[in-house]
């Protein structure tokens, strides 16, 4: 993995636990020489992650809409920001150039990224591992609520496995950089468990 995408809160949350968290996971990308790929705002989790990759010598790509260039205040000291032209074109390329998917705690803006790149995954659009940084047990409803729509039938066993969870970021990239897609994808096989 050459560059990982991290989707974290536009707010730092109430814990310290949450920067520390981002703090460590971008330390661990650094040492393991992976690029840094987020939204490029200068705030709350999303800035602090930024900033610890770059202060250790890292290398940070920011992608962000122009409409929210001001909002989220851009970082100015990326290896490299870019302006694109709507929150579609961001996750685009998020997606894109990325090798992996992990989000930290965050909003309702990163619950929604990144259940896009596991949709995405489910639907066979790529095959690249998509992961919890679950901290304090900040994902432990998401991840309880998807295990009720197995039981429920209607998420598959298979697709509900392809979200890789830990509350260690070095564990997590392991987990990673080892992790093989299902080799079903949501349509085949539409009547098995
Ligand atoms: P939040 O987790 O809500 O603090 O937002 C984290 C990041 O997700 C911010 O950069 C937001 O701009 C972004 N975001 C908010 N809404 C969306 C959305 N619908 N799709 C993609 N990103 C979003």
């Amino acid at each position: 993995m050459k560059k990982i995408c991290v989707y974290c809160g536009s707010s730092p949350g109430k814990s310290p636990e949450y920067i520390e968290a981002a703090r460590v996971l971008g330390r661990e990308l650094v040492k393991r020489d992976i690029t840094l790929v987020y939204g490029g705002a200068s705030v709350g989790i999303m800035g602090e992650i930024a900033d610890t990759v770059l202060s250790a010598g890292g290398e940070v790509v920011g992608i962000m809409p122009q409409a929210l260039v001001d909002k989220e205040i851009s970082h100015s000291g990326l290896t490299d920001l870019r302006v694109v032209g709507s929150m579609h074109e961001r996750k685009a390329m998020m997606e894109d150039i990325s090798d992996g998917f992990i989000a930290l705690p965050g909003g309702m803006g990163t619950i929604e990224e990144l259940f896009e790149v596991l949709t995405w995954s489910q639907l066979g659009y790529h095959r690249k591992p998509c992961a919890l940084l679950n901290i304090k047990g900040y994902y432990d409803s998401i991840t309880q609520f998807l295990n009720h729509a197995v039981e429920e039938q209607f998420v598959k066993p298979i697709h509900r496995e392809m979200i890789l969870i830990e509350h260690k970021p070095d564990r997590l990239l392991d987990l990673m950089a080892a992790y093989k897609p299902p080799a079903v994808d949501k349509w085949i096989g539409r009547n098995e468990t």
